[in-house]
């Protein structure tokens, strides 16, 4: 059989089989992936691909390091499960691991994906309050266009209505605001949009039926949206105003993806309860987790029978997802990858400005470390998204170069003009301007 054979015959059985995620199946646009290394996949067929997004947002130390397979393996041998009702070594020294990076006192839960860690601070929460004797705190509140996960809680806080109304009713109690998006939104009118407007929503939903908020300090899913400065710390001082607590979602923006261990550390401020996922292994195997400030956490320590946290998953904490998460911490320290990834997003979003900053489709671009989104516009006026078949056009042309980038955005409902770039924290600077060559040319192209 030749390759060309070989992925056909995989491709009828894939279309047979195997059910994808988030948009129709077209054989033709399918990758089947054989093997990666470093920042690059290859396929069946032995066309080799730059991965710009890391998978999912999610491949932050790059593809095939022997190292944590090996951590698994001998994980596996000596010990190959253990509910954490109990514990075991791994979870123990990953809890404090995570501690150190959060550089304060959390106590820490773990799961096996973003989602579940969001569920669980939500429930925290809510209970944390009931402990407290405040029973009518239950509801949340959320941005628009930011994406939480796929649980019927998770996707209830995500403010995007497209991925939503299909799958209603949600979980209950949870309210949206408008996003802090500097680029659209005018600042004269900052009262509509940034902590002002979260204040005023309290105020109006009653204080006291307020649970807490949940934000990513860069929204990711919806189009890179960078803060002011001040916003999360403003948000921190009104939700302390009001007795909600902060979520703070790092479940993209963690693990140096925004060039620090953790993207609220962008923004001074110390957040109630922190929920991470994809980078805390890079991927190599499912994990998460939501880290508990201590305080919050005492809630659930009294003497009552059903003070303690009634939360339970089967695979949460696994021990080979911890040995294989201590382990790729160890190598983004030993490699000075939060560092490597503030530096080099840093110079390819200067190089990017100085390079599309006047093209006349590009309005803005924006991010912080290894986490890039640049706004496509018809009009830089306006600002009326660029077209889709334009923005695909782009995508098209990079994928043909061998460079696998994308988007995302919600900026007008289910619009996505925003091209987004995640690549491993590792990628050679040579890929790097590969990348930014590669893009531009792209733009110049449409
Ligand atoms: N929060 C954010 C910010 C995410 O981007 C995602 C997934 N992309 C999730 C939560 C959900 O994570 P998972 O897909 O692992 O459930």
């Amino acid at each position: 059989m030749t390759k060309a054979d070989v992925k056909n015959d995989l491709l009828t059985k894939d279309e047979k089989y195997v059910w994808h995620s988030m948009k129709p199946y077209k054989p033709e646009d399918t990758m089947v992936a054989k093997s990666a290394k470093g920042s690059w996949i290859t396929d069946v067929e032995g066309n080799r691909y730059l991965d710009a997004m890391s998978g999912l947002w999610c491949v932050n130390i790059g593809y095939g390091r022997e190292e944590l397979a090996q951590a698994a393996f001998e994980q596996m041998k000596e010990l190959s499960y253990m509910p954490m009702t109990q514990s075991h070594v791994s979870a123990i020294q990953l809890g404090e691991k995570i501690n150190q990076l959060l550089g304060d006192d959390y106590v820490i839960f773990f799961s096996n994906s973003g989602s579940e860690a969001n569920e669980a601070a939500f429930k925290m929460v809510r209970q944390y309050h009931q402990q407290k004797g405040d029973y009518y705190r239950t509801k949340f509140i959320s941005r628009y266009r930011a994406y939480h996960g796929n649980s019927t809680s998770s996707l209830a806080a995500t403010g995007q209505a497209q991925r939503k109304y299909k799958y209603e009713p949600l979980g209950p109690g949870f309210l949206h605001v408008a996003p802090p998006d500097e680029y659209r939104n005018d600042h004269s009118e900052k009262d509509q949009w940034g902590a002002q407007d979260i204040d005023r929503v309290m105020t109006w939903e009653h204080s006291e039926s307020i649970a807490g908020v949940i934000m990513e300090p860069i929204i990711t899913g919806g189009g890179v949206i960078v803060p002011p400065e001040q916003y999360m710390k403003e948000v921190k001082a009104v939700c302390e105003r009001h007795g909600a607590l902060m979520i703070v979602d790092e479940v993209i923006c963690g693990f140096g993806r925004t060039g620090k261990p953790f993207g609220f550390m962008n923004y001074d401020v110390k957040p109630d309860i922190i929920t991470m996922a994809k980078g805390i292994t890079s991927a190599y195997l499912p994990l998460s987790a939501t880290a508990v400030k201590r305080e919050v956490y005492e809630a659930f320590c009294g003497s009552e029978p059903y003070d303690f946290f009634r939360h339970i998953n089967t695979f949460g904490g696994h021990p080979a997802a911890c040995a294989v998460a201590l382990k790729n911490i160890e190598i983004m320290e030993k490699e000075n990858l939060f560092d490597r990834s503030r530096a080099l997003g840093e110079a390819a979003r200067n190089e990017l400005r100085h390079r599309l900053g006047a093209h006349k489709y590009v309005g803005d671009i924006r991010g912080k470390g290894l986490l890039m989104g640049i706004e496509l516009v018809e009009d830089k006026e306006t600002k009326e998204p660029l077209e889709v078949s334009k923005v695909n056009q782009v995508i098209g042309y990079c994928k043909d170069q061998g460079i696998l980038i994308g988007k995302n955005g919600m900026t007008v409902a289910g619009y996505n003009n925003v091209l987004t770039l995640s690549p491993p924290l590792t990628i050679e600077e040579e890929d790097m301007q590969l990348l930014l060559n590669t893009l531009v040319d792209a733009l110049h192209q449409l």
